[in-house]
């Protein structure tokens, strides 16, 4: 960790902010502070947005093939990096290492995913139904892009986006959250490392997210924003899109229902919800939030969930053993005890957790809720903590009916062994994924996204890095 850069990274030289600001990166197991990165301001994006601008004509012009090998190289040194990159992702973010273990695998992926992709895009064309008109389609960049990501999965959301943009040939000013910059300083190190000219990757750590990205926005100059984060602020970003007509892929918000039929399997059922529910602590935009169990099968479901959640143990995420870690922060602990206060104002009980340790750090305890009244507030809030909130059901049409009652449309899990009703209730859920038996669907190959106002397009698998390329058609008369 004592190598992780702390600057800014523009055209391709490590520099400190213009009005030399820094801010702190805090450990979330302890509350005390790691080490202070530089803390960009206005002048900082319009150097790196310059950077980026004058890398993309030639960046685009280079062979498929040799931005295919960047990423590979990329790949492979992250893997063998595998536990330097787990260190310094617990310690900034809090997962358990053998779940930042996971994620950095996973990171990887993307880029050797789009490195496979780089070598693959395709133009097209034919003669026109006229007959006297040929088309021909190329593709090309869609240009400099402001790649913005969150704190959940630092290293994953970023090679997410700078995969596909690299592989399409586009320049990039990455935002990370300012909670969790150093993997994204650390995968911009690799990077330089495994080849990518000066310029093309320019990443910019700022608690002054605001001040930094809507200049860039409305500037004209960045031809695309790939956000991923809350609604609320996805919302204000593709506002500020619209006066340079930027185009946007935007991975929003979820509030995922977990349905389990009276024909499920039970113990698939507990696994899935374990998994669905407790990956990166529920930190997840993917994570259960609304559990609804067949009336029939509710209280064996909650008994068996209760004593798996209980059994965790808790802690800070570099020590053995440790299966959940603390939250990011104060503020997302101090929401999540909120929901769990007013859901239990409103009648629900408590079969495990449900009360946040006393001392240093943001722990809360896997907790689960039984008999939850409809109205409370964290079904229509996305708890993002280890909360999981049992309802009943009894009927299929009213399941369906009350999961797609949301403005969010990104996953939903289903529980059941008949065939029929697997393939019919996955086709009437409003999402654009679903977890069939599983509680984990996010795989690089995969498209991810979601519907509604979970955001706008998809990352990852053959359509990741159409997001990222423009078609040109050239119209040439057949003589
Ligand atoms: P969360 O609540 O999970 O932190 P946010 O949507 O607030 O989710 O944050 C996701 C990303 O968006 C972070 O990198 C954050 O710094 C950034 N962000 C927040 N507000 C703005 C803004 N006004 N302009 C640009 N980026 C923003």
């Amino acid at each position: 960790m004592t190598d992780t850069p702390t600057q800014l990274f523009i055209g391709g030289a490590w520099v400190d902010a213009a009005d030399g600001a820094t801010m702190p990166v805090d450990d979330p197991a302890t509350g005390e502070i790691l080490c202070h990165v530089a803390d960009a301001g206005a002048k900082d994006a319009r150097l790196a947005e310059e950077a980026a601008v004058q890398a993309q004509e030639e960046w685009a012009r280079t062979a498929p093939r040799a931005r295919s090998e960047i990423l590979r190289r990329a790949y492979e040194i992250i893997l063998e990096r595998t536990d330097e990159l787990a260190h310094l992702m617990t310690s900034e973010m809090g997962k358990p290492l053998a779940e930042a273990r996971g994620e950095v695998a996973y990171a990887a992926e993307f880029f050797r995913w789009f490195s496979e992709e780089a070598v693959r895009i395709d133009g097209g064309g034919g003669i026109l139904p006229d007959g006297r008109n040929r088309m021909l389609l190329s593709r090309r960049p869609v240009g400099p892009c402001l790649l913005i990501t969150p704190w959940n999965f630092p290293l994953a959301m970023g090679t997410r986006k700078i995969g596909p943009a690299i592989a399409a040939g586009c320049t990039m000013i990455l935002k990370p959250a300012p909670q969790t910059p150093l993997s994204s300083l650390a995968l911009a190190a690799i990077l330089k490392e495994a080849g990518l000219p000066d310029g093309v990757l320019n990443v910019v750590t700022t608690s002054r997210a605001g001040e930094v990205c809507e200049p860039l926005l409305r500037g004209g100059r960045i031809r695309k924003l790939s956000f991923t984060g809350s609604t609320q602020v996805g919302r204000i970003l593709l506002a500020q899109s619209a006066d340079a007509v930027v185009r946007t892929s935007m991975e929003l918000g979820g509030n995922a229902p977990f349905i389990v039929f009276e024909d499920a399997d039970l113990d698939k059922a507990v696994d899935g919800a374990m998994l669905a529910k407790m990956r990166n602590m529920g930190e997840a935009c993917t994570a259960a939030n609304r559990f609804f169990v067949h009336s029939s099968l509710a209280d064996e479901f909650g008994r068996r969930l209760a004593e798996r959640m209980g059994a965790l143990v808790v802690g800070p995420g570099t020590r053995d053993g440790v299966d959940v870690g603390p939250l990011i922060d104060r503020t997302g602990r101090a929401k999540v005890e909120e929901l769990v206060a007013d859901a239990v104002e409103r009648g629900a009980e408590v079969l495990v957790g449900g009360r946040a340790p006393e001392g240093p750090g943001c722990f809360y305890p896997p907790t689960v809720l039984a008999g939850v009244d409809p109205e409370s507030r964290l079904m229509d809030t996305e708890i993002f903590g280890p909360v999981a909130a049992i309802l009943t059901f009894d009927d299929e049409d009213e399941v369906v009916r009350r999961a797609n009652d949301t403005p969010w449309g990104l996953v939903g899990y289903v529980f059941t062994e008949g065939l029929e009703r697997a393939l019919r209730v996955s086709e009437r859920l409003e999402v654009g994924m679903v977890g069939l038996n599983t509680g984990l669907v996010s795989n690089p190959a995969a498209p991810f996204g979601g519907v509604k106002q979970s955001g706008l397009g998809r990352e990852g698998g053959r359509v990741g890095i159409e997001e990222f390329l423009e078609y040109q058609y050239l119209a040439v008369p057949v003589r």
